[in-house]
């Protein structure tokens, strides 16, 4: 699944190709894809110039001309795919956005548990004010998202963890608490921090928390730089349909049995709860 550098390397594809360019057409062709309010409600970004991108967490928002705002979630498999206008559209395509310039960005998802909204549309208006502008069901799941994991310091991740009986990778990947981490990143940072993922929240101390905020923004960085992991399924791709690189960087995970970068012992794959998590037992405390 997308986390966060894959979906900012998306975002920064989309705003040096779309910035300025108008909205000519919105179609729909996969309910799943709009559902959280009728389709036709898209088509009122028609005819708009996409100003602005922005993400927070795994949410990719393009905002328009008006204050109207769009947001992209990929979930599973969902992928944002650059094309001439009228190219034969790949499988799975549920939705093709066509600007008057730079050709059609289409979203691709064969899992279909991505999704596209306007937020704000059963309450209050849409907004490119804060991404989490609370206006209906619709916006239920921003109002209730944490902070972007590039946004969080030592400090926030202290007050997050404090008193959580939850193991590390569960706070890390809920996204209420931290947004845009999930199974991949969670399992490198706590092997970047040096700090086992089934530790309990309560019990990671002031050194592991300060190591975990320093090797959160280091790792992602990283991947960022490294245009995201792509995994075996390719599940994640660029706007160019172009995989990450930065499944070569991976120190833990799907390296089970693999030699640990670090220190030679081979990486677990291990179990807690109803949790997995890819560690070294020996680098990781
Ligand atoms: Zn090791």
């Amino acid at each position: 699944m997308p986390e966060l550098p894959e979906v900012e390397t998306v975002r920064r594809d989309i705003e040096a190709v779309y910035i300025g360019d108008r909205l000519q057409s919105v179609e729909v062709s996969g309910p799943r894809t709009v559902r959280r309010h009728p389709a036709p409600l898209l088509r009122q970004i028609e005819g708009l110039v996409l100003t602005r991108t922005a993400r927070w967490g795994k949410y990719l928002m393009l905002d328009w001309s008006g204050g109207r705002r769009l947001v992209v979630h990929l979930r599973m498999s969902g992928q944002l795919r650059h094309a001439t206008e009228g190219s034969e559209l790949v499988a799975h395509t549920h939705a093709v956005l066509r600007f008057a310039r730079a050709g059609e960005l289409r979203f691709v998802d064969p899992r279909t548990f991505g999704e596209l909204f306007i937020p704000g549309t059963s309450g209050t208006p849409g907004t490119s004010g804060t991404p989490g502008t609370p206006g209906g069901p619709a916006d239920a799941e921003l109002a209730h998202m944490g902070p972007d994991a590039l946004q969080v310091g030592a400090a926030h991740l202290a007050a997050l963890f404090a008193g959580h009986r939850a193991p590390l990778k569960a706070l890390l990947t809920d996204q209420r608490v931290v947004a845009g981490i999930g199974n991949i990143y969670a399992d490198e940072i706590c092997f970047a921090a040096g700090v086992r993922p089934d530790r309990a929240g309560r019990d990671v101390s002031r050194g592991q928390v300060r190591r975990l905020a320093a090797a959160t923004l280091e790792v992602l960085g990283r991947a960022i730089e490294a245009r995201g992991s792509t995994l075996a399924d390719r599940r994640y791709c660029d706007l160019y349909g172009r995989p990450g690189s930065f499944q070569d960087q991976h120190c833990v995970y799907a390296r089970a049995g693999a030699p640990c970068k670090t220190c030679g012992r081979p990486v677990e794959r291990a179990g807690f709860g109803a949790r997995r998590a890819y560690l070294c037992r020996r680098c990781q405390r």
